[in-house]
């Protein structure tokens, strides 16, 4: 897996990106760290690429990513390993991505059959009648994906996949800190039968990234990762497509009527997966004062048992954060909430990259930890006297993505995924929840469009009209 790189084969005189465990600082891999002059080379390729896209026959585009969903499901123990080793997730955190990569290059499969275009209705009002036609669905060409370390396999095939459908090629920049999964799924994607050129591989770092953005010829940038960079992109990339899909802060409101062990069990396991570094990880726990203090009691007890530590362990349930920065930021972002007067209820214990689940109350509604995007294995609660204070208190922040509620009320639950300001509302189930086929991002500042597979293979392709006058002779 060392040094391979599809599109740019290493030699002596390339730097190297060294990728390493981050709960031990073992060296994982080590990939070409391709410098910003190498992107215009990556164009070309893609370029010659999209035109052999382009003319695989939709029964092959869906033969190529069925038969890739079927060596990754052989092989899902391997691409589990690599998670764990590169980007730190536990075992059963990485064994669940997999699969869901599995599903999504079937979903991919399915949409490269069944989403050709429709027929246009023309005589449906008055003015068009003697028309006839259809739309179909075209690729748009070179696309550029660009994806952040978090989930590095599942991500990335909720680019390739639904590009590949579309008839796609691809320039494709994992994230730098865990680039290893995402070229073993390209790898497989080869061996699968796609054609050369049709997804090549930029490993590098942000010049990288921005001089691919930058290029005439792209036609889309779909990027997930956090909102400075997207930012960063969007003044970039001028007249392109883009997809954003950045971070969250959800809430979850837990009304006194509801199940109590199982909303604190959804709602621990919404806070500390992927030791919080999930973009729809719950973050802010809004719970009725009839319950608060029970659920406080049995969350921070359940948080407590949880087992903290080596990722590559089967029974381990929070492992490291990326890098020990990451967790030296989460403590700080911590701290500044306990001077400015919240209590710490647990946790806030750092040993390198680890950073022990922390849950804390009465955090003040200007700290980050209320504001923004933490990103890390903290939680906080906040005491609610009725549903529309809980849902005005979730609705604070500028951005959002998923939002839950435990309730048995219907017309309580009804309320609040009327009224919750978010892409995706989840009705008794803790923020956590996503299928790979449901319409997926978020509201407010920043996001544009939506994965989930049929809706990133609708933005990744263009409508043309066809229309035939009847002449009548
Ligand atoms: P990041 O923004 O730091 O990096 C993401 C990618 O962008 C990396 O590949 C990086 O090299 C690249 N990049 C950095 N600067 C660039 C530039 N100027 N031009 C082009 N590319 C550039 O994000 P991260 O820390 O890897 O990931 C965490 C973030 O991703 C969180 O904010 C999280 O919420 C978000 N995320 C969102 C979703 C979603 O689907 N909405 C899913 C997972 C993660």
């Amino acid at each position: 897996m060392n040094m391979n790189n599809v599109a740019f084969p290493v030699t002596a005189s390339h730097s190297v990106i060294t990728v390493n465990n981050p709960f031990d600082g073992t060296q994982v891999g080590t990939v070409v760290n391709m410098p910003a002059e190498r992107a215009e080379s990556l164009i070309d390729i893609a370029r010659d690429g999209a035109k052999v896209a382009r003319a695989l026959p939709r029964h092959e585009r869906a033969r190529i990513l069925e038969t890739c969903a079927v060596l990754v499901e052989r092989d899902k123990e391997a691409f589990a390993a690599l998670i764990v080793d590169e980007a730190g997730k536990t075992l059963k955190q990485a064994q669940k991505e997999v699969l869901r990569c599995v599903n999504t290059l079937k979903l991919s499969a399915d949409e490269a059959r069944r989403n050709g275009g429709e027929v246009v209705p023309f005589d449906s009002y008055v003015g068009s009648e003697g028309r006839q036609g259809w739309f179909t669905r075209e690729p748009l060409g070179v696309i550029v994906a660009i994806t952040p370390y978090n989930d590095p396999l599942n991500l990335v095939a909720h680019k390739l996949g639904p590009a590949i459908a579309g008839g796609n090629s691809v320039v494709l920049k994992p994230s730098e800190l865990a680039p290893l999964s995402a070229i073993k799924l390209v790898d497989y994607l080869n061996i699968a039968g796609l054609p050369p050129n049709v997804i090549s591989i930029a490993t590098g770092g942000p010049a990288l990234g921005e001089a691919l953005v930058s290029a005439r010829d792209v036609r889309m940038i779909s990027f997930t990762g956090g909102f400075v960079t997207g930012e960063k992109i969007a003044r970039t990339a001028g007249l392109k497509k883009l997809a954003m899909d950045l971070g969250g802060n959800a809430p979850v409101i837990v009304m006194d009527d509801c199940d109590l062990e199982d909303a604190v069990e959804s709602c621990v396991s919404g806070a500390y997966w992927a030791a919080g570094q999930n973009c729809i990880g719950t973050q802010r726990i809004l719970v009725h004062a009839r319950i608060y203090d029970a659920f406080r009691e049995r969350f921070v007890a359940l948080t407590q048992a949880l087992k903290v530590g080596n990722p590559a362990l089967p029974d381990t349930d929070v492992g490291p954060m990326i890098t020990t920065q990451a967790a030296r930021r989460t403590e700080d972002i911590v701290s500044d909430a306990i001077r400015q007067g919240a209590k710490l209820l647990c946790g806030n214990v750092r040993d390198d990259s680890v950073y022990a689940p922390t849950v804390l109350e009465n955090v003040s509604f200007h700290c980050d930890l209320w504001t923004q995007e933490i990103f890390s294995p903290v939680v906080v609660l906040q005491k609610i006297d009725s549903i529309d204070e809980a849902l005005d208190l979730a609705n604070l922040p500028a951005y959002s993505l998923h939002a839950g509620i435990f309730t048995r009320d219907l017309e309580i639950a009804l309320k609040a995924a009327d009224r919750l300001e978010a892409g995706g509302v989840m009705i008794n189930d803790s923020s956590d929840y996503r299928f790979d086929a449901m319409p997926f991002g978020g509201f407010k500042y920043g996001s544009l469009g939506r994965e989930g597979v049929r809706f990133a293979y609708e933005d990744m392709t263009q409508p043309k009209v066809v229309c035939i006058r009847k002449t009548g002779r």
